[in-house]
């Protein structure tokens, strides 16, 4: 789970950074940026985009819609950044909304602005024994 002393790739930090400036969060004044990177290599990013009644939409779920609405399903990576330098990591609905479309490989990565990795998890790191699609009888 720890990351202590690795970077992260400049391009994908010059990108999280980017989508994070697009945030829309006049409420929280807590912009976040996500990427996630699908099983076929495609990146798909995603903002924070707030509302006045409060039920915004995190950035972890913003770049999730956009790869599932690209037809992908499976995610590879997930890397989240927040505004500042502590990490902004997953918040419960988006570790259930990833863990919809993760698997063992999948990856999840907090990093800062520096380019620092702040933390890593795995799917069973993030959210353990995970009620998933597997869990539904039908
Ligand atoms: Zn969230």
């Amino acid at each position: 789970m720890s990351a202590a002393g690795e970077t992260v790739a400049a391009e994908i930090v010059s990108a999280l950074v980017a989508v994070r400036a697009r945030a829309y969060s006049p409420y929280s004044n807590h912009p976040v940026g996500a990427m996630v990177e699908s099983d076929s290599g495609a990146r798909y990013f995603g903002a924070n985009v707030e509302v006045a009644h409060y039920k915004g939409l995190c950035a972890e779920a913003s770049a999730i819609a956009a790869m599932v609405s690209a037809g992908e399903r499976r995610l590879r990576h997930v890397y989240v950044i927040g505004p500042g330098e502590h990490p902004c990591t997953p918040c419960g609905d988006c570790r259930q909304r990833i863990r919809e479309f993760a698997d063992a490989e999948t990856r999840i990565h907090v990093v800062d602005a520096r380019g620092r990795l702040l933390k890593r998890y795995s799917m069973e790191e993030l959210l353990p024994d995970a009620f998933g699609p597997e869990n539904l009888s039908h």
